[in-house]
């Protein structure tokens, strides 16, 4: 398929090794790879509301198999008078679940003068959806070292977005993830929080050499279209997925942010084996271990129990 051409001459100056439309070019975070050919998952709370809260959710993200975890510290609120984040008191407690989980962290970060103190603690730096035309914040950040998720605008084109990355990139600082994460439309429902739009994928994908995973939780803004949302994100091409989780129903009472879109750990480890075993070519027998699709080139055990993910993954 043809697509209208955007100017990517800057992008193409970047990645000039990546001229062949379909390779990818592949980011590391404490290496977990996005844009392979196994999905990435990053899983986390929304905003890191205390260490006593978002250890329980480290620890049960650890065990499906994720390695990278979000936590907001410095949150984009809408309503001044909402949470807007623990701050710098945040990235101790990061630090703290980093130390007992080993888990990477991905967090925000959404002024330019904090960019340092951010990247300081973080192993992805994230720059939110309201911020993607924030241009110093995304010289700030191509500055750094610090892989990017570079979340897409709300309101923002293809194209848009792709000049954003070029913002990054010609800083210096290539190794940055796309991330769809849902578009505001005068079709919005009050059954959905926004309008995820997988049809960007394709082109992304075919336009650009970077790696991009899709937010569903931000998109749909309720847990229990999540999962749907995640496997249909996969089935268009996405690199990987990042999802908001909370570990029980008492401790979503409490949230103070985006408490109806984090899903229960049993729904992630779902998600994660489903999008593992789909990316293996594998299908889930009635009980047991798993089976090859008749013809699968990339099938690699058949019939015993798959091991953790902590151990296939990268
Ligand atoms: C987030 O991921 O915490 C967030 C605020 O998302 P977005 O920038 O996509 O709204
Ligand atoms: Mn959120």
């Amino acid at each position: 398929m043809e697509y209208p051409m955007p100017d990517l001459s800057v992008l193409r100056r970047c990645w000039p090794e990546y001229e062949d439309e379909r390779s990818t070019y592949q980011v590391d975070v404490n290496g977990v790879r996005f844009g392979g050919e196994v999905p990435v998952v990053i899983a986390g709370p929304c905003a890191v509301e205390s260490l006593e809260q978002t250890l329980p959710i480290a620890h049960a993200v650890r065990k499906t198999g994720v390695r990278l975890m979000r936590g907001g510290v410095y949150k984009p609120r809408t309503n001044p008078h909402s949470f807007q984040g623990l701050g710098a008191e945040g990235l101790r407690i990061l630090d703290e679940v980093r130390r007992l989980t080993g888990l990477g962290i991905v967090t925000e970060v959404m002024d330019p003068r904090l960019v340092e103190q951010v990247a300081g603690h973080a192993d992805m730096l994230q720059i939110g959806s309201r911020s993607m035309q924030n241009f110093p914040l995304l010289t700030e950040v191509g500055r750094t070292r610090k892989p990017v998720l570079l979340k897409r605008g709300w309101n923002a084109t293809l194209e848009e977005w792709l000049c954003a990355a070029e913002y990054i990139a010609t800083q210096g600082n290539r190794d940055i993830v796309l991330c769809e994460r849902g578009i505001r439309s005068s079709c919005n429902s009050p059954y959905a929080r926004n309008v995820l739009d997988l049809n960007v994928i394709e082109p992304l994908r075919k336009l650009c050499p970077l790696p991009v995973i899709v937010d569903p939780s931000h998109a749909t803004g309720r847990w229990n279209l999540v999962s749907g949302m995640s496997h249909a994100a996969l089935a268009s091409g996405a690199h990987g997925l990042i999802i908001e989780v909370v570990d029980t129903e008492a401790a979503r009472a409490g949230l103070r942010c985006d408490a109806e879109q984090g899903v229960p750990p049993e729904v992630l480890a779902e998600i994660v084996d489903r999008a593992l075993e789909d990316s293996l070519g594998l299908v889930r027998p009635a009980r047991g271990g798993m089976t090859a699709l008749p013809g699968s080139p990339r099938m690699m055990r058949t019939g015993s129990k798959a091991p953790p993910l902590a151990e296939r993954r990268n």
